[in-house]
């Protein structure tokens, strides 16, 4: 029997599942590769960062979602190496698997431009473990709020940056001002509600290595 031409996708984020789908009815072989079991669906991360969603309500088990494609399989494994010339893929664990056609759909990663002690301190927002840990975050500065013993204490752990002012940054202050109308509306203490968003642009090159801002950022100055 002749054997079919096999097709390994790397990711099952928006990329990966795309060109699973559109094989579904190729006379192909696919074996799709994620090194988690679920499909996230980012565009709705910034509601678990911020409370509204729980990750469970923004990821598919990607087995659910491709259940109906006879032609495909789902394997969980960390992609460490692609051998081009062998048309070999090698797994962090070791295994290897070997192709006709590669997809390679692993997605991006969030750049601190050289900075990369600040990721500990200030996660980015690409996976559900970054976005629970801004939720962590976010939720404790408002207790911290609440039992401050001055305004000034209070105002300080009320204060988020969000550096990036995209979609997601601009839902995340979005959504931040819902969450401080939502907390004066339950608690008569420091958080009042009143709080101000003000957007600063921080020219490229401003942030030098090391963590420092230049002159003009330090002064809000555009
Ligand atoms: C917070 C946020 C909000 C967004 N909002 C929107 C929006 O409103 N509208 C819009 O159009 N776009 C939005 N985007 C962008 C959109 O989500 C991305 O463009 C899209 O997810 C990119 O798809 P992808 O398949 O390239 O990567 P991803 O969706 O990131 O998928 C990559 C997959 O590869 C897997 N993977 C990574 N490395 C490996 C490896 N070594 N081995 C095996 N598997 C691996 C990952 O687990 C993941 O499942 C948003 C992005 C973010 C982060």
């Amino acid at each position: 029997m002749e054997e079919k031409h096999r097709v390994i996708i790397l990711g099952g984020g928006f990329g990966g599942l795309a060109a699973a789908k559109k094989l579904k009815r190729a006379p192909v072989e696919v074996t799709l590769i994620d090194k988690r079991n679920f499909h996230l669906f980012q565009p709705l991360m910034y509601q678990v960062a911020t409370g509204s969603l729980s990750p469970g309500e923004i990821a598919a088990p990607l087995r659910g979602v491709l259940s109906r494609q006879q032609n495909t399989q789902v394997l969980l494994g960390e992609a460490a190496d692609v051998d081009p010339v062998a048309k070999r893929v090698t797994l962090c664990d070791g295994a290897t698997f070997e192709y006709d056609s590669l997809i390679v759909a692993t997605g991006s990663q969030t750049s601190y431009y050289g900075n990369d002690s600040w990721r500990e301190w200030a996660p980015s927002l690409k996976s559900v473990e970054e976005a629970t840990a801004i939720r962590h975050k976010i939720l404790y500065a408002f207790e911290r709020a609440e039992r401050s013993a001055t305004e000034e204490e209070a105002r300080a752990w009320l204060t988020f940056v969000i550096v990036g002012a995209g979609a997601t940054g601009m839902e995340l202050a979005g959504a931040l001002a819902e969450i401080s109308q939502d907390q004066s509306a339950r608690s008569a203490n420091h958080t009042d509600g009143r709080g101000a968003t003000r957007a600063w642009r921080v020219p490229r090159g401003f942030v030098r290595k090391g963590g420092e801002a230049g002159d003009s950022a330090r002064r809000g100055g555009r």
